[in-house]
């Protein structure tokens, strides 16, 4: 079942997808064996399974029975296991091999950070998800071997628990591993910066390196990618600000004062020591240009051999797009892969497709999946403190889901989880020879709720985009945002936290807080809002760089930048504390009466 995955082609990687993707139930099936004959003397396992002998089951018996005997469980049911592995215990708890990293999860869908196990499997399967992505991206866009990528990416801070296991972001542990290597050997395609550059530490100094090395290898840059799409967007709004001071650095050979960690300084002056007047004087030119128009199009005006830009953009990342689009101009936008710190899920097979429609093909090797069905509990009000809004289903297997269903994700992987849900709402829209294709809904947590509403992060972004829209008729733009259920005052109510760019008239202001009152259609909502047990919605503006401050706080408190995602809801009293603080306009709704 593996790839040739050392020495393969595209075309190897490619075949064995559509091959096991032909087979994608039989896969599954040898998967869960896999998983289950590796471990099936664990901890966890055995409080379920006890001493079942599976050796000799056919497959399908094998399913139902691993089915009927683990229940389905959450992260908190695996805290324990991971905190043992944590503090340095060394029997097989979830997995037969001893775990000696665990992974952070960004905590911004979610707003806590979680440890997940992390094996070389997961290193593994990166690899070869990142080569199969690669293979089908340059079948619609070839790129010249040997070329650049220009990619903002940036690790977080390793550190040690007390029983001497290595912590850090899933993406840090994969820069860090041989395979970020062999990926590059094998797709023939190199970042621009030195190892020292991404472990920097400071995302800062990263940034500004990346966008410097970006530059003076401009030539050889064949595309421009990064984890998620805001770390493009953070990097070119960086951009805006300190250009010339890399236009001195590219002309003189010399590098920025801002950038202070040796190891660093080191690295890139080993790349950029000649000077390039030439260059420098190409780069100011462009420069010139494209701040008169706003910086449209930046992207293929200094990187006119980049092919296209290569990125998450769906989800969260969504309402980013037209910043990205802006800075992109006609180049294509290719939507990235699906994943998670738990394990990669599905993978882009049709690059050419707009990121507003893309879908992502499982890969059945990666997991054992199941999917839980949801269905929208329109008026059912199930008690007064709504968890959710769906009803579920008994799960199905790969095997059994419809287009057109939504479910939520259950992983039992080779890193020691079993049954695990995810929280990831997706929809099936179709499939790649008989593997499901999913579109990435939303987070399953409800964001938004006071009493009987419900709203979900996706919920919540269509609001927004339409609020947003009477903005961009005034030429102002939305840089971020994010919200909160105020539920302290009686009656509670809604609040959406704005940064803009550009001027805007308070009137415009006004219709758009109207707007995205009038726009949440969830019934529980428009019945609260017409009864007044839910308040007129409040828009607060932020002062600019708020939002910039939030991710720093997150930073600060160890997430990786290549993994951050600004919460679109928060409880968090810090961050609840610093928008108060920058709020520096606060209107309320009128859309239900004055
Ligand atoms: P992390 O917590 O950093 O492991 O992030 C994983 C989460 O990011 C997933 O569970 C999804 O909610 C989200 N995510 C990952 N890939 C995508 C994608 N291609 N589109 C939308 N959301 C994604």
């Amino acid at each position: 079942m593996e790839p040739a995955m050392y020495k393969g082609s595209c075309c190897d990687i490619i075949s064995w997808f559509e091959d096991i993707s032909e087979n994608a139930s039989c896969v599954q099936m040898q998967t869960l064996r896999r998983i289950l004959q590796l471990n099936f003397a664990v901890e966890y396992l055995k409080k379920w399974i006890g001493e079942v002998n599976f050796e000799d089951m056919e497959d399908s018996a094998l399913e139902s029975l691993y089915t009927s005997l683990v229940p389905l469980a959450s992260h908190a049911d695996f805290e324990p296991y991971v905190q043992r592995i944590a503090d340095g215990e060394k029997a097989p708890l979830i997995t037969q091999e001893p775990i000696s990293t665990l992974s952070l999860s960004s905590g911004t869908t979610d707003g806590r950070q979680k440890y997940v196990p992390f094996t070389c499997h997961s290193s593994k399967t990166t690899l070869q998800l990142f080569k199969l992505a690669a293979a089908y991206r340059s079948r619609i866009y070839p790129i010249k071997e040997g070329g650049r990528i220009l990619e903002f990416i940036y690790s977080s801070k390793q550190f040690k628990t007390k029983g001497g296991i290595t912590v850090g972001t899933a993406t840090t542990h994969y820069y860090a591993s041989e395979e970020f290597k062999i990926k590059q050997r094998q797709t023939k395609s190199y970042i621009c910066s030195p190892e020292e550059v991404i472990s920097s530490g400071d995302y800062k100094q990263t940034t500004y390196c990346h966008l410097l090395l970006g530059l003076y290898l401009y030539d050889q840059v064949e595309f421009i990618a990064s984890t998620f799409a805001f770390s493009i967007i953070q990097s070119f709004v960086s951009f805006e600000e300190f250009w010339e001071e890399i236009c001195n650095d590219i002309r003189d050979g010399t590098l920025s004062s801002k950038i202070t960690i040796p190891s660093v300084r080191k690295a890139v002056l080993d790349i950029i020591s000649v000077p390039n007047p030439c260059l420098a004087k190409r780069v100011q030119s462009k420069c010139v240009e494209l701040e008169e128009k706003d910086w449209l199009g930046l992207i293929p005006k200094l990187w006119p051999n980049a092919k296209y830009v290569y990125s998450i953009m769906t989800g969260s990342m969504q309402p980013y797009l037209t910043k990205l689009r802006h800075y992109a101009g006609d180049l294509p936008l290719v939507s990235a892969d699906y994943g998670s710190t738990e394990s990669w899920i599905g993978v882009n097979v049709d690059p050419c497709c707009p990121p507003e429609k893309v879908s992502f093909a499982v890969v059945p090797t990666f997991s054992y999946f199941e999917f839980i069905p949801l269905n929208r509990s329109e008026n059912e009000v199930i008690g007064n403190s709504a968890i959710d809004d769906f009803l579920e289903d008994d799960p199905v297997p790969l095997s059994q889901v419809k287009i057109g269903q939504q479910y939520e994700i259950v992983l039992t992987t080779f890193t020691g989880l079993y049954r695990y849900r995810l929280g990831d709402v997706v929809e099936v829209v179709g499939f790649h020879r008989n593997t499901p294709k999913l579109n990435f809904i939303c987070r399953r947590k409800l964001i938004l709720t006071v009493n009987i509403d419900k709203n979900t992060e996706n919920d919540l972004q269509l609001v927004v985009e339409k609020g947003s829209q009477i903005l961009r008729k005034s030429r102002a733009e939305l840089v971020d945002f994010t919200s909160h259920a105020e539920v302290g005052k009686n009656p509670g109510h809604y609040i959406i936290y704005w940064e803009i760019k550009g001027e805007v008239e308070e009137r415009v202001l006004e219709e758009c807080c109207r707007e995205m009152d009038a726009s949440f259609v969830d019934h529980g909502y428009v019945v609260s809002r017409r009864t007044n047990s839910i308040g007129p919605l409040e828009l607060c503006i932020v002062e600019k760089g708020t939002f910039r401050k939030i991710m720093e706080n997150f930073i600060a408190n160890g997430a990786a930048l290549s993994q951050f995602k600004t919460p679109r809801c928060t409880t968090n009293q810090v961050l609840l504390t610093i928008l108060n603080f920058w709020t520096i306009k606060r209107f309320r709704s009128t859309a239900y009466g004055p």
